[in-house]
């Protein structure tokens, strides 16, 4: 699926959309937290493209520890270290491969939402960015299971994690700063599922083109 340069490449346009989202990712936590989710997101990945510029790196385990450490050192808020676990864990989760196939996308993803549940003592069904993970890699899976090629694989990966973002209007938020809202938070969509959901459309978008 990927090597190194072209993990950079799908990194560098994920950065770029959530640049291109940054309002309404504002206008997202406007509504149900306090507004800085596009700031968050954009200073986050603005760093993680600076790092990525820097490259030097080795494997593709070591472009996602520093992409990790540049998001936990730069982003304020809840978002930074929980998308900076992901990064890290799935760094761990690659050891020193120097390619990556479908399987290891999905088992990054998985690593991920394990280290999210951990830092954020959260699990899925709590209106947060797993409720577009967990569905994602569990699509993958699934595509993985039935033979579907790494496309494919990284399109089931993309749709669920939209069709989760956007059901997480039906989720009364548990966790971060919406669940001070309880009931109230139903009917708006989390930021950070939204985000979730933006990165790894961007990620299928850049290996479809
Ligand atoms: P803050 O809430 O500190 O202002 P952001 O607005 O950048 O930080 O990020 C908010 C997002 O972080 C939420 O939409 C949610 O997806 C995610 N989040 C918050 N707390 C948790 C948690 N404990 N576990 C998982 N995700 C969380
Ligand atoms: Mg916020
Ligand atoms: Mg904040």
């Amino acid at each position: 699926m990927a090597e190194l340069n072209q993990l950079i490449g799908a990194l560098n346009h994920a950065a770029d959309v959530i640049e291109e989202n940054k309002q309404h990712l504002t206008e997202l936590d406007g509504a149900i937290g306090d507004g800085d989710h596009g700031i968050n997101m954009s200073r986050g990945f603005s760093f993680v493209k600076k790092t990525l510029d820097e490259g030097g790196f080795q494997t593709p385990a070591d472009l996602f520890k520093k992409s990790g450490m540049a998001l936990v050192a730069h982003v304020g808020g809840a978002s930074g270290p929980l998308f900076g676990t992901a990064f890290l864990r799935a760094s761990m989760a690659l050891k020193d491969k120097t390619e990556i196939n479908s399987e290891d996308y999905i088992s990054i993803l998985k690593a991920a939402a394990e280290g999210i549940k951990m830092r954020g003592k959260s699990q899925a069904g709590e209106k947060t960015m797993l409720d577009a993970l967990i569905p994602a890699y569990e699509a993958g899976e699934t595509a993985l299971s039935q033979g579907k090629d790494t496309q494919e694989v990284l399109q089931a990966v993309k749709a669920a994690a939209r069709t989760g973002a956007t059901d997480t209007e039906k989720l009364v938020a548990k966790k971060g700063r919406s669940s001070y809202l309880g009931e109230r938070s139903l009917g708006h969509q989390d930021p950070g599922a939204a985000s979730t959901a933006l990165i790894l459309g961007a990620i299928a978008d850049y290996f479809a083109a």
